[in-house]
């Protein structure tokens, strides 16, 4: 087969796998608006224009752009919704009740000089769309979905499905103190997430703080795209984020007319970047 048949018939492969996956998600969205939940949702993203599209694993993308605004510089966030293309109906329609609540709320800006590493992974987890709401909207869905299964035809193996996955959810949140405990179980990653904490360079109460609320027990709830415990990966993407933030202050005077560098500078001491504002 020459070079350019070849092509052809990938260019056709990818063009029919493209518009299968395409059209799974329209049954996605048919599914979820059928139900209160999920139609309340899809609404406010449609009021928002949040784009939704296929991926490899369902997240919430969002990119922070600097803009002109008069004569200073402004963060703009552009939002975008990516689920996983591999995924069945009722999963992707979950996973879009779950990405939904993360894009329609409003983004707290993570380059604020004043975030530290402890308000990032709580409101992260507990703040207005964080981890604990959107896991509890996905299954308030899942809830709809299996009591009404015979009208919506989910099948009983997916029904099932749906029961395994948010059965702990449906037992617990509303008990709101266990509910909010249970997204700190880290098992074995426990210990890598207390010597993250360690080695922040922050008080020690700070750090007396954090590891009160952290608990051995086998974790509950993890990150679909780190795949690990919401607070360890939170942690992670907080540093990650500062030391970003960090060596372009330090290399780009532009820097100086976003953010105080004096405000900076104790965020940026957290995770061992001392700038000289
Ligand atoms: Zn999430």
């Amino acid at each position: 087969m020459s070079s350019r048949i070849l092509l052809l018939v990938i260019l056709v492969f990818v063009h029919i796998l493209t518009a299968r996956a395409e059209g799974q998600l329209d049954q996605a969205f048919n599914l979820l608006e059928q139900t209160k939940t999920g139609k309340e949702e899809l609404a406010n993203a449609r009021t928002q224009k949040i784009p939704i599209e296929l991926g490899r694993v369902s997240k919430t993308d969002i990119t922070a752009t600097r803009a002109l605004k008069g004569d200073h510089f402004e963060y703009v966030f552009l939002t975008r919704v990516i689920v996983d293309q591999e995924k069945g109906t009722v999963f992707q329609a979950l996973d879009l009740a779950h990405e939904l609540v993360h894009a329609t709320h409003e983004t707290s800006n993570p380059f604020d000089p004043t975030l530290d590493a402890a308000s990032y992974v709580k409101h992260g987890i507990e703040g207005e769309g964080g981890e604990a709401e959107a896991i509890r909207k996905e299954c308030a869905v899942g809830k709809e979905l299996v009591d009404s299964k015979s009208t919506l035809q989910i099948t009983a193996e997916a029904a099932q499905l749906i029961k395994v996955r948010c059965q702990f959810v449906w037992e617990s949140e509303s008990n709101p103190s266990r509910w909010t405990q249970s997204f700190y179980f880290l098992g074995h990653y426990y210990r890598e997430f207390m010597k993250n904490v360690l080695d922040l360079n922050v008080s020690e109460s700070a750090k007396q703080d954090w590891l009160s609320k952290i608990d051995r027990k086998a974790p509950i709830f993890s990150s679909a795209v780190a795949h690990k415990p919401y607070p360890v990966a939170l942690l992670e993407e907080y540093v990650s984020i500062t030391h970003d933030v960090c060596n372009r202050a330090h290399s780009s005077a532009l820097s100086r007319s976003i953010a105080s560098l004096s405000l900076l500078k104790q965020r940026c001491s957290s995770v061992g970047i001392e700038i000289n504002p």
